[in-house]
């Protein structure tokens, strides 16, 4: 069975507004189309497009979107949708771009029927706007609604699916994604993201949920500078192990490719073999959890030149085809000395460690 990937062109036009502070030449929001258009013509340069199945988008609806949102955001959107502006804090819509947020919260559906019908093995939603800063009440951060979230709800409400891990390695803390599943027992949102990078402050490991939802949230900020090693050894020693004892019955990534080194925002060292890693760990906890349902769905990443190398990485990894394409990128990062796990990098996972007592065990 072949790996599902959706991509649609308007994802590219979606406009994520001018640039916050007026005292130097415009240059538009850093979340520019690039990184995911040169990710997405990777794949077809490749020659791997041709061999993936493609999932057609399409919009999400009210209802869908209901499920994890407020209806007074979901009016907000639509009446700024008349004639475009700022919804949140760097979250920014053109008149008209509801109906790409719908279709990116679409695709993330569909990535997920997919994966649930078993028409694929497993599915890429290479999405724009990302999804993971919104939350219930507020679109943030390049996120207008939590694609993610919407997936999982759906997966809960229209599958009938009993619980969902969502794993978001995005170098941002997932606070959206967090808010809206706090008090939700059948969610566990799991979130490895470099410590205090978000001006919101939290993704400390002493959030784990409140009353039913206690122990179903983790949170692993890890030191800016981790890079390969710290981030493996974070997978082996608190994500998987979490998901050992949630036992998912689906597992979404929130797929954000800014823990690369070169990314403008994040100040985490990963390479492309970092994600083909992270990948096969993904994929071998969906094998022995889930009859290895993984869907993953695109969130940051704003380096035009690796995001692409790192998107075909996990691609690959997923399909299990291997392409011809050579990251010379990989090497100059793999090779350094600081990718070696620290003394406090060590601790950080340490701490997240201790947390997992918490999470339910199913
Ligand atoms: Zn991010």
């Amino acid at each position: 069975m072949a790996t599902g990937f959706c991509w649609h062109e308007l994802f590219a036009w979606h406009d994520a507004g001018p640039q916050i502070g007026t005292d130097i030449e415009p240059t538009g929001a850093q979340d520019t189309p690039e990184s995911k258009r040169r990710f997405r013509n990777l794949v077809e340069k490749s020659g791997l497009l041709d061999q993936l199945t493609r999932i057609s988008p399409r919009p999400a609806t009210d209802e869908e979107i209901l499920r994890a949102h407020s209806a007074e955001l979901l009016e907000r959107i639509k009446t700024v949708d008349r004639v475009g502006g700022f919804l949140g804090r760097m979250a920014h819509i053109a008149a008209g771009g509801l109906d790409i947020v719908r279709l990116a919260a679409g695709a993330a559906i569909e990535s997920t029927d997919a994966v649930l019908d078993g028409t694929v093995k497993n599915a890429y939603a290479l999405v724009r706007p990302a999804g993971h800063h919104a939350s219930r009440e507020t679109s943030h951060g390049f996120c207008i609604v939590n694609n993610v979230a919407i997936a999982a709800e759906h997966a809960l409400h229209a599958r009938g699916l009993s619980r969902v891990a969502i794993v978001d390695w995005d170098v941002h803390w997932g606070n959206g994604t967090q808010s809206i599943f706090w008090r939700n027992p059948h969610v566990l949102a799991v979130s490895i993201h470099q410590n205090e990078l978000l001006t919101t402050r939290g993704g400390y490991t002493s959030e784990i949920g409140e009353d039913e939802g206690e122990g179903t949230t983790l949170n692993i900020p890890l030191p800016p500078g981790s890079g390969h090693d710290a981030y493996v050894s974070a997978f082996k020693r608190v994500v998987l192990p979490a998901l050992d004892r949630f036992r998912p019955d689906l597992i979404i990534v929130a797929s954000g490719l800014d823990a690369l080194s070169h990314d403008s925002y994040g100040r985490m060292n990963l390479h492309s073999g970092s994600y083909r890693a992270l990948t096969t760990m993904m994929m071998e906890a969906a094998e022995k959890l889930c009859d290895g349902r993984l869907v993953m769905c695109h969130e940051g990443g704003y380096s035009p030149i690796v995001v692409p190398f790192g998107g075909l990485a996990i691609l690959e990894t997923m399909s299990g085809i291997s392409t011809s394409v050579v990251d010379p990128f990989r090497e100059s990062v793999a090779s350094q000395t600081w990718q070696k796990v620290s003394d406090h990098q060590d601790q950080a996972i340490a701490e997240a460690e201790a947390v997992l007592t918490h999470i339910p065990r199913n």
